[in-house]
């Protein structure tokens, strides 16, 4: 069951530190789920929140995986996990929200001021802002506004003792939003 398979995966690594963030991978996921529920996005978006950095938990990634000078590409370790049991509403979000970044550097003047050092850090690693024609080729993507929310959800969820609901609260809506068993 895909449920079990999340709970377990956040079982094993979810207290593993945020990528030196003040916050455990668990509660970054459930910070991230909250704000899209808080603002309303759909429940296919609320669990690409909870779930966008599943691709971490997967594999043991060393914590100062950046400062090694390495990019983990966790957006595609993610989204080869989510396409074989979610459709595209969530698992391209997910896959996108690393680009999203460097498309909000790119297009938004005050965006990379409010990064996080680490965050501004891996930025470099990830290619740095984008250029005009990946603008362009990233606003032909059917999931890019949903990518750019996640990203910025993704960007405010590093509260330290922030009081959100519990991942038993997504069980039904990740429920709700699985692949029906069998289909491609
Ligand atoms: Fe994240």
């Amino acid at each position: 069951m895909v449920l079990e398979e999340i709970q377990s995966v956040f079982e094993k690594r979810g207290a593993g530190a945020y990528f030196g963030e003040p916050v455990s991978q668990l509660e970054h996921a459930l910070q991230a789920a909250n704000f899209a529920e808080k603002e309303q996005a759909s429940e296919h978006l609320i669990v690409a929140a909870l779930l966008h950095d599943i691709g971490h938990l997967l594999e043991e990634i060393p914590e100062d995986i950046a400062e090694q000078g390495v990019d983990a590409k966790h957006e595609e370790i993610g989204q080869a996990w989510l396409e074989k049991r979610f459709g595209p509403e969530v698992y391209e979000p997910v896959h996108l929200h690393v680009s999203a970044k460097r498309y909000l550097c790119a297009t938004d003047k005050f965006y990379l001021g409010k990064l996080s050092l680490a965050s501004a850090l891996s930025l470099k690693l990830q290619g740095g802002p984008m250029s005009r024609d990946e603008v362009a080729a990233f606003e032909s993507n059917r999931f890019y506004r949903e990518a750019v929310r996640l990203r910025l959800w993704d960007d405010l969820a590093k509260v330290k003792g922030a009081r959100v609901p519990p991942l038993d609260h997504y069980r039904e809506m990740i429920n709700a939003v699985l692949r029906p068993a069998g289909s491609e």
